[in-house]
């Protein structure tokens, strides 16, 4: 008989050998690989299709008050490509050296908890735990894409509905801090935009007034230096998530050397802090057209504004029960958020709280060529949830 480590570990090899390559994978292993852990661990299991080959598996545990919103522990099937010559070992080998550390893609973000939620639930349910909240573990595609024909698609069905879900676990990041822990409670706002720079054509060899491209240098000047003056103010940390972080990231125009064209375009990737006035926002980039000359406009590109964030005090049930347990174990949390965008966005602009919690420490290494998890952090991660879950199992007001 294997240990009940042995077997949590040799589950996770199993899931990350599975190659859910977001856009190439069929997700029919995923599938079956978790429809095999529900049974094994005695819970309901239901599979939906939100449309060919973008299955959502919803794990199900009833809790003594059914009636409760219930408790989400989601995570995403899906992993980004790797670049196989570039890793010590096989992407997806799940290879484990001899310290103890298990490689593949997937291993931090975020098969890694999927299979901590399923080991820490499997524990539960072993020691007859019974909890008063019904536990939901969803299993679900595309994230790594944006979510579009994932979670964004799910929260629209009835089978979403019916889940009841009043809070939410998902994913978090590694942090660099020994003995803390990272809490997502928000993360920021996403608002592209093509900045349309017009001007006055001619030919190439003609100083002409007016034109496109001394507007386009005028207005890369005011972007760039906001640009800076949030780098300053963010201590100068680049992924700083309480500061506007803007990039030019295409500028598209021009149809031969010698003649001046009539437009530039300028793509822009924006990530707004929860906290900016989207009035004032507005505002200042049109101030940088206006400054840049007559002709210059805004077309709006993405623009995702999460208007419920999850707030960290009395009138969140789950926060004092989360913390607790987390200092009870010897460790501390760092509440921060996100700079980055993660399924929890569909969940908060429900109006369902969500954490976005891994349990691990060291360097992150998601997206990077060997991504790793250490075998001993896994296993503290599975006693983490453990405890969680026992704790805010039983959080009794209605949120
Ligand atoms: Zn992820």
């Amino acid at each position: 008989m294997m240990s009940y480590d042995e077997s949590a570990v040799e589950t996770l090899r199993q899931y990350i050998q599975i190659e859910s390559v977001s856009n190439t994978t069929n997700y029919e292993e995923c599938v079956t690989f978790l429809k095999a852990q529900a049974e094994s661990i005695g819970l309901e299991c239901k599979v939906i299709q939100l449309k060919p080959n973008r299955p959502v598996v919803i794990m199900k545990w009833t809790g003594m008050k059914p009636d409760l919103p219930a408790i989400c522990l989601n995570s995403h099937m899906d992993v980004v490509p790797a670049e196989a010559d570039k890793w010590s070992h096989p992407p997806f080998s799940a290879h484990i050296d001899e310290h103890g550390r298990i490689f593949g893609r997937g291993t931090q973000d975020m098969k890694s908890v999927g299979i901590q939620y399923l080991e820490a639930v499997r524990r539960l349910k072993r020691e007859e735990a019974v909890l008063a909240r019904t536990l939901v573990l969803t299993f679900v595609p595309d994230e790594e894409m944006g979510g579009q024909e994932g979670m964004k698609m799910f929260v629209k069905t009835k089978a979403f509905r019916k889940l009841n879900i009043g809070f939410a676990l998902d994913e978090g990041v590694a942090s660099n801090r020994p003995g803390h822990f990272v809490l997502f409670y928000g993360e920021k706002h996403k608002w592209s935009v093509k900045f349309h720079v017009t001007g006055d054509v001619g030919h190439g060899c003609l100083n002409i007034p007016n034109t496109a491209g001394a507007k386009l240098a005028r207005l890369l000047k005011s972007i760039y230096d906001f640009r800076e003056e949030q780098f300053e103010l963010a201590g100068r940390r680049v992924d700083n998530p309480d500061f506007v972080s803007i990039n030019a990231t295409i500028i598209q125009g021009g149809t031969q050397e010698n003649v001046i064209p009539s437009e530039f375009v300028v793509s822009a990737d924006i990530r707004l802090p929860p906290k900016v006035n989207i009035d004032e926002w507005k505002a200042t980039m049109n101030s940088w057209c206006e400054d840049a000359g007559e002709g210059c406009w805004i077309e709006e590109v993405v623009c995702e504004i999460i208007d419920k964030p999850t707030y960290l005090d009395e009138s969140n049930p789950y926060y004092e029960p989360f913390q607790e347990t987390i200092q009870k174990m010897g460790y501390q949390l760092l509440p921060q958020v996100c700079y980055a965008m993660t399924d929890a966005r569909y969940l908060r602009n429900l109006g369902i709280s969500v954490f976005g919690f891994t349990p691990l420490t060291g360097e992150p290494r998601l997206h990077k060529h060997d991504e790793f998890i250490g075998r001993k952090e896994f296993l503290l991660g599975i006693t983490m949830y453990y405890r969680i879950l026992l704790n805010i199992g039983y959080v009794p007001e209605y949120n």
